[in-house]
Order: C-alpha cells, then structure tokens, then sequence
C-alpha cells in the first residue's frame, strides 16, 4: 500500500479490543471505521470492573493518545492492586505484597477499572469513526481484493481489511472460520455488586476491602472478590457524553462497591439457573455460601439485589492456522476465553497493539498486507489461545469437586506464603 492510497480499515464490533485498535489507527493517520450494533449499555457484564494487566496498560498507553492514558490512571480503581487467597473460613492461604501502580505513562502497571469507564475512555475521542445501531451481518471479498461489508440496515462499506471484532458470538468468524468452535465448559457464575458507602464500610471485614481475594473452599465451587474504589464521583461529561445514560446500582460507575463473582458446576447449583429472577439467584448465593465465615456472607447477602447476575462460562476450542486474506479476527472473536485469570480484555488489547502497528506498517508502504497480517496472525494464534488454556485450568480448578487436589492447592499457596522470592515470581504472572 503506498501513501496516495491510503488503507481502509473496517471493524466490527465497538467493544474492548476494536475500539482499541480504532484509537490506534486514527492515530496513525489510517482509514478506520467501527460498526458497533448496540446504541446503549445493555449488556449486564458492562455493570462490572475489569482488571486491567502490565501488558493490558501497555497497549493502552500506546493506542490511546497521552491525555486519555492520562484520563484512564485518574479514572481507575484506587489504592493497593496486590491479590490474596483466603479459605471460606476467611484464613489467610497466600497473600502478595501490596502493589500501588506508578502510573508510568508508558503503561505497565496493573489497573481496575469499570467497564463503562473504559469503555467511554475508548470511546472519548473517536467520534463519528464509531457508526452506532450498526449492526454487522457479512461481508462479501471482491476480486480486487478488497473486502464489502454488509450491515443489517442495508448500508455497505467498502475496505482493504475488515477485523472481526465482534466478541464471542462473532459474525465475521461464524462466516470465515465456520469449524471454529465457542463451547459451554459447565461452569456457571452468580455476580453481584455490594455498594460500598459509609456505613456498609464499616460492616465489611477490611481483608475484603484490601484488595481482590480469590475465596478457596475445601471443595466444589469458589468465590472471587474484588472491591473497585473511587476517589470521588466519576464526571461522566468529562469524557462527553458517548452512550445514553442507563440507570441503577448495576450501571453505576460513580459509588465505590465490592464486586464479587460465585463459580460452581452447573450441577453443583441444583436448580434450573436460567429460569431464576435476579431475586432468586441473589438468595441462591445466599444458600450456597452456608456455613462459611460470617464476613463473606454478608458480604453476598447484603449486595443490591438488582446488581445479581447469571453468568454461563465459555470458551472458543483452540485452531490451528488458517490462510490468511484480508479478513481477520481480534479478542473474543477468535480467542474467548473464561474469565477466570482475567486475561481475555487485556488479551485483545495486545491484539490491537500488535495490529495496530502491522496496519500502519502497511499504510505506511512498509509492508505489503497480506504478509502483514499474517504476521499478527501468526502471533496472536500462538499467545491468545495458550491464554485460552490457561484460562480453562483455572476455571476447572476453582470449581474442582477433588478434595484432595484442592488440599493440595490450598498446601502450595501457604508454601509460596512463605518463601518471599516465590511470591513475587507468582504474583509477576498473575493476568499475565
Ligand atoms: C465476568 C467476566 C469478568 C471478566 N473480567 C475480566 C478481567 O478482569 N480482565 C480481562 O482481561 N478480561 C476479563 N473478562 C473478559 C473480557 O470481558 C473479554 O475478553 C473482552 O471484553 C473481549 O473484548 P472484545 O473487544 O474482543 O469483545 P467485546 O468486549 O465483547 O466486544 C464485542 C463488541 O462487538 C459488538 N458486536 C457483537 N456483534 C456485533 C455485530 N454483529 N455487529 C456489530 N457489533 C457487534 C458487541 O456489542 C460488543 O460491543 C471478563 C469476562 C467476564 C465474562
């Protein structure tokens, strides 16, 4: 591609990963749309925090521009981002030193941050590059090579590229990689959200205040914590008003709250999940937390109904290479992934690092496409789904029925306890 034919991007899908890499190549001075189908924040998982990892903040500090990485830190959960794991009697099995991000504007620091606040900062200054309610459908490749995208109100748009990034029930994979396979491990979460205000404060054990804990019962299920505080209120008009304003403690992202997370098997629920209300579920939780330490109880039990949330667990079943054209996929799209580790969203915003310089490369006239891409193919194949088995390994782990295997857990985590150098060499891959 030389300079006086400028490369045109088409995206699909306006979530972590694609708004990523559209900053970057706005940037860059590349040719870039996003068609995203939702025009409000609808998406339950939208209410909840998002860990952002040292290779996560990277690639933000790289996509976003200086002033908005700047707006990211300022915006992000605040104090100690160290990590513990408790028993369900709330002993202590492993607890990391306590990490405060330098907020180098480099990035690499571990960040929490609420997903309706990254997603504004993504969104912030890409304005009428991201064309909302569009929704994709297929694309059709033209001799030329070049790719004509079709969305569902009639419009195309004609590119060189079109990304798939259209998360985990991707259009653009279904059509181009139709043997990929996304399966239901069996693996269901109950989340919810504690607010956090004066008063709750002081009825919360401060261990579950400190940090994210990652609950290890003898058997069967787990529980994961993680408070996300703010200094003050977020100013959304900041950061312009890019979606409609939904309302309700689940779409809050102005009040400090306690995040929690309850994985089992679906068997290990007894009852029929999906047909549960957000009342029952919440009560579920309640039941399922019987007998354990009277701080994590409350914890469940005293959290905003309407925050409750039914999570069924997926995950994409890894591919070998295929042959690359000018139609690719980023983040969940290809690589979806459990949530366990956190990694999928820092796992497409590597992707969109990595794109982002190959699509600019190539504008630049300094690499031919189809090589290119390739290339980032190539990478993203080999870390994104070494990050989905990774992440499947502790999903079955923290919901393992094998007693013995989590006494065996539970007997590492108090021996890397207690060897300094070891803890720290553990805490360095934590989200890696
Ligand atoms: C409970 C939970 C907790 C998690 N916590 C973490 C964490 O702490 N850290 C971490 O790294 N990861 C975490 N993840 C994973 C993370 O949410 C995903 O990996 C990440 O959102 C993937 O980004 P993406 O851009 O690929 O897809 P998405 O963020 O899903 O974005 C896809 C976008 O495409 C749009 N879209 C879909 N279809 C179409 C279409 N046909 N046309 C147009 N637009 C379309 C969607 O509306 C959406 O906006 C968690 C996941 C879950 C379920």
């Amino acid at each position: 591609m030389s300079n006086n034919a400028s490369l045109r991007v088409i995206i699909a899908g306006g979530g972590i990963g694609g708004l990523a890499l559209a900053n970057g190549l706005r940037r860059a001075g590349v040719g870039v749309s996003v068609h995203e189908r939702e025009i409000e924040r609808t998406d339950r998982l939208q209410g909840f925090r998002i860990h952002i990892s040292p290779k996560g903040s990277q690639a933000l500090a790289e996509l976003l521009s200086p002033q908005m990485f700047s707006t990211f830190i300022s915006r992000t959960g605040k104090g100690d981002i160290s990590f513990g794991f408790i028993t369900e009697q709330m002993k202590q099995l492993l607890e990391f030193d306590p990490v405060e991000p330098t907020n180098n504007p480099a990035g690499g620091d571990r960040y929490g941050v609420s997903r309706i606040t990254l997603r504004q900062i993504l969104l912030a200054e890409l304005g009428d590059t991201v064309r909302f309610g569009s929704m994709y459908e297929r694309y059709e490749r033209r001799q030329d090579g070049r790719v004509v995208a079709h969305f569902a109100n009639g419009t195309t748009e004609i590119g060189d590229v079109l990304v798939g990034a259209d998360g985990g029930t991707s259009r653009v994979r279904a059509q181009y990689l139709p043997h990929a396979q996304r399966i239901d491990t069996g693996i269901v979460t109950i989340a919810g959200k504690y607010p956090l205000t004066p008063e709750t404060r002081d009825r919360l054990d401060p261990v579950l205040l400190r940090h994210p804990v990652s609950v290890i019962p003898p058997t069967g299920c787990g529980l994961f914590v993680a408070p996300h505080e703010f200094d003050e209120p977020t100013d959304d008009a900041l950061l312009g008003a890019t979606a409609p304003p939904v309302t309700g403690a689940l779409f809050d992202n102005s009040q400090s709250y306690v995040l929690w997370g309850f994985g089992a098997k679906r068997a290990h629920f007894g009852a029929d999940l999906e047909a549960l209300d957000t009342g029952q579920l919440h009560d579920l939780a309640v039941r399922m937390t019987e007998g354990w330490a009277p701080a994590l109880r409350r914890l469940v039990a005293d959290t905003d109904t309407d925050t409750v949330t039914l999570l069924p667990i997926k995950t994409s079943v890894p591919l070998d290479a295929w042959e690359t054209t000018s139609v690719t996929l980023l983040g969940d799209a290809i690589h979806s992934m459990t949530p366990f580790g956190g990694v999928g969203a820092n796992t497409a915003l590597r992707d969109a690092q990595l794109l982002c310089r190959k699509l600019t490369a190539v504008d630049r006239g300094e690499q031919p496409l189809l090589p290119a891409i390739h290339e980032y193919e190539a990478q993203m194949i080999d870390y994104g789904f070494a990050a989905v088995r990774t992440s499947l390994r502790a999903a079955n782990q923290s919901v393992s029925d094998n007693r013995l295997a989590r006494t065996a857990g539970r007997l590492v985590f108090r021996t890397v306890n207690a060897v300094p150098p070891l803890r720290r060499k553990m805490f360095a891959g934590l989200g890696a």
